[in-house]
């Protein structure tokens, strides 16, 4: 599998990256996982505007999911187009809020996305067999463990610590955290994590290697949220950037 990250900022898009969205590919096949505020632009940049042959939101917040309503208007009104129903794997409310986000009332989006609602469980994405199960955050989302080949990429999306993610994340070879909150801060429960409970569920999971994101550049700080969780993750650690690239 290789990732690329397309957008990694946390809440809002920051001044070097957009929110949450990541392209996993294998065989050719490239899964957009989360199409967060600004990641359209990253899209193309590195990747190329029609790329996904599927989308998989985790959850419906902004940061998460907002790029995959301007997408409406890339796949409808495309001069060669319109183009196919783009399989849009996502949470139940995801068809009435793309549409209403979108603006015209009673207007639909199922011309452009078909969409399957996730539920706890595995099911195969293209050449990807997909776990997903529920995270600790205040809406509807999804962690997500891809795998392919006999290697695995785990995704937390957001969440607070919970034993579904330390599940999800057994034996990553690659662990896409969030790490939202500076240790010492002040920290709302059932919310996000930190630099170092992310370094302790990668620990606790035995994942190979640990990429930070979700980092919130305008109230946090990069240094402190790398040191505290190499204080609880000894294996290889860094925090992602858009436009970065990994091979599973
Ligand atoms: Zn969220």
């Amino acid at each position: 599998m290789r990732l690329t990250v397309l957008g990694c900022a946390g809440s809002f898009p920051g001044p070097e990256s957009p929110c949450s969205a990541y392209l996993v590919e294998a065989e050719g096949f490239r899964l957009l996982v989360d199409f967060g505020s600004g990641s359209l632009s990253t899209l193309q940049r590195y990747v190329g505007l029609h790329a996904p042959d599927a989308i998989l939101l985790t959850h419906l917040h902004c940061d998460h999911m907002l790029d995959a309503v301007s997408y409406v208007v890339v796949r409808r009104y495309a001069p060669d187009g319109p183009y196919p129903p783009l399989p849009m794997y996502a949470p139940s409310g995801a068809p009435d809020r793309l549409a209403a986000a979108y603006g015209q009332e009673g207007s639909s989006v199922d011309d452009v996305y078909q969409f399957y609602g996730l539920q706890p469980g595995t099911f195969p994405i293209g050449p990807f067999t997909v776990t997903v199960d529920r995270m600790n955050h205040p809406v509807e989302t999804y962690g997500v463990r891809l795998e392919h080949d006999g290697r695995v990429l785990c995704y937390s999306s957001d969440t607070a610590p919970c034993d579904s993610l330390l599940r999800l994340a057994q034996g990553a070879d690659l662990f896409l955290c969030e790490a939202s909150y500076l240790d010492g801060a002040e920290n709302p429960p059932d919310l996000h994590l930190t630099g170092r409970e992310a370094g302790e569920v990668a620990t606790k999971a035995g994942a190979g290697r640990l990429l930070l994101t979700h980092l919130v550049a305008a109230w946090g700080s990069e240094a402190h949220t790398l040191e505290s969780a190499a204080a609880a993750y000894t294996g290889p650690l860094e925090v992602v950037r858009a436009g970065a690239c990994y091979d599973v």
